[in-house]
């Protein structure tokens, strides 16, 4: 019988390449603190061909993830992933392309992208018996974290910094995890809830170091893959699919390269999408270091609005780099002001992102305007968040509502008259 998990080989350093044996808890590697991956045996799985359960999250792809069933049918642990797929023809011919797509992230249990990795760590946690888990975050890794802690009982620490969207801590109290709010930086978060975790012992969550967040992330690519098996996406040799996703940490874009190379190597793909990078201007580590060529990611003093992405040294640079590099995708930069306009753009398509997710479109928008794309390259935006996650940003993005009296005479001085002669003709 062919078990439905990934045996895990060893751990490979994405630095020296250095392997290191299967053990239940590995973060980076210990000469060179790269970030590590699982290598999964693969085989087993690639003899039995692509077939999967139906389950309609990212538990059908099991066989394809270092985990045994973690059980919890029915609860909201169950739920991340098999996010739905948008066609959004009027933005599409705005754009000047034939073929858009977008992928909403925000129907994920606690309405970001990150519940994919933060699902998959708490199982982690639970089959190696971990206590308690903990993470350091901007908001929506720690909300996804103390989300799906919280469905399975398991005791979650959250360091966020104080900035943090108040929706986003609202989300950490709620959901029941100790939060500790940092007077300073995402980077200073990390910094200290790694300290704790080493101190007391907690499975540490964090973005670029616990190697399980990549194996949920890159479920997202496999879905991509679904839908264009289904042929709901297009993606051939010729023209394949440009996939546009912000970048903060480098953690989405690596996991979708990764999703993408296992799907290579089982030879279920032939080649892989492009993936482009987004960062926003004032957090654009890894897109500086795409423009000088190299693989060196310098810091930077990180201010954005778009706080899912605002950070100064990524922690999954150097991968994050490779995605785009690897794939013939690129990296863009985007401004406060594109955001806020990419908000308001995708929310008049019926679409309500938070701005770390409107960055991707924003930076789709770029690329349009540079000649980058061809109108007849499917594209496909990863939209991560919800917009209720940052109501104040989204505010910023549209103009005020007027207030009325409430009478017949004070709306018709102030509704445009292209409504009033629609009313009337009715
Ligand atoms: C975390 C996050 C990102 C960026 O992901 P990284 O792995 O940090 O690059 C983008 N959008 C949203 C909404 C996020 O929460
Ligand atoms: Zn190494």
């Amino acid at each position: 019988m062919i078990p439905l998990m990934a045996r895990v080989l060893a751990y490979r350093c994405s630095l020296c390449a250095g392997e290191y044996e299967p053990a239940d808890v590995f973060y980076t590697c210990p000469r060179d603190g790269g970030n590590v991956e699982a290598v999964l045996d693969l085989e087993p799985l690639r003899k039995r061909g692509p077939r999967f359960g139906r389950e309609p999250s990212l538990w059908r792809y099991l066989p394809l993830l270092p985990l045994a069933d973690p059980g919890a049918e029915g609860t909201s642990f169950r739920a991340p992933g098999w996010t739905p797929l948008y066609r959004l023809p009027r933005l599409g011919e705005r754009l000047g392309l034939q073929s858009f797509w977008l992928k909403d992230e925000s129907t994920n249990p606690t309405a970001s992208f990150k519940d994919r990795a933060s699902a998959v760590v708490v199982a982690r946690a639970l089959e190696i018996g971990a206590g308690v888990v903990a993470a350091a975050s901007t908001g929506n890794a720690g909300a996804a974290l103390a989300g799906m802690a919280a469905a399975r009982g398991v005791p979650a620490v959250i360091f966020a910094p104080r900035t943090a969207p108040p929706a986003k801590i609202a989300q950490l109290l709620i959901y029941g995890a100790r939060v500790v709010l940092v007077d300073g930086s995402y980077d200073q978060a990390f910094k200290l809830s790694l300290e704790a975790c080493r101190r007391y012992g907690w499975y540490c969550r964090n973005t670029g170091v616990n190697p399980f967040t990549l194996e949920g992330k890159k479920t997202a690519a496999f879905e991509i893959w679904e839908h264009i098996r289904e042929g709901r996406l297009a993606h051939g040799t010729e023209r394949p699919l440009s996939v546009f996703v912000s970048v903060g940490d480098g953690n989405i874009i690596s996991g979708l390269h990764r999703g993408f190379k296992d799907l290579l190597s089982l030879g279920w793909l032939e080649r892989s999408p492009r993936l482009f990078g987004v960062q926003a201007e004032g957090s654009a580590a890894v897109a500086a270091a795409f423009r000088r060529g190299g693989e060196e990611i310098l810091p930077v003093r990180a201010r954005t609005l778009a706080d899912s992405i605002c950070v100064d040294l990524p922690r999954d640079g150097v991968r994050a780099l490779r995605a785009a590099v690897q794939t013939g995708g690129a990296y863009l930069t985007v401004s406060d002001g594109q955001i806020l306009a990419a908000i308001a753009e995708l929310g008049r398509a019926g679409i309500f992102a938070e701005p770390a997710a409107a960055a991707a479109y924003a930076g789709l928008e770029a690329a349009c305007r540079q000649g980058m794309l061809s109108g007849e390259d499917p594209v496909l935006v990863l939209s991560t968040g919800s917009g209720l996650k940052d109501v104040q940003a989204a505010r910023r993005a549209v103009a005020e509502a007027p207030v009325s009296e409430p009478s017949l005479e004070a709306i018709e001085k102030l509704l445009p008259g292209e409504l009033k002669r629609r009313m009337r003709d009715d």
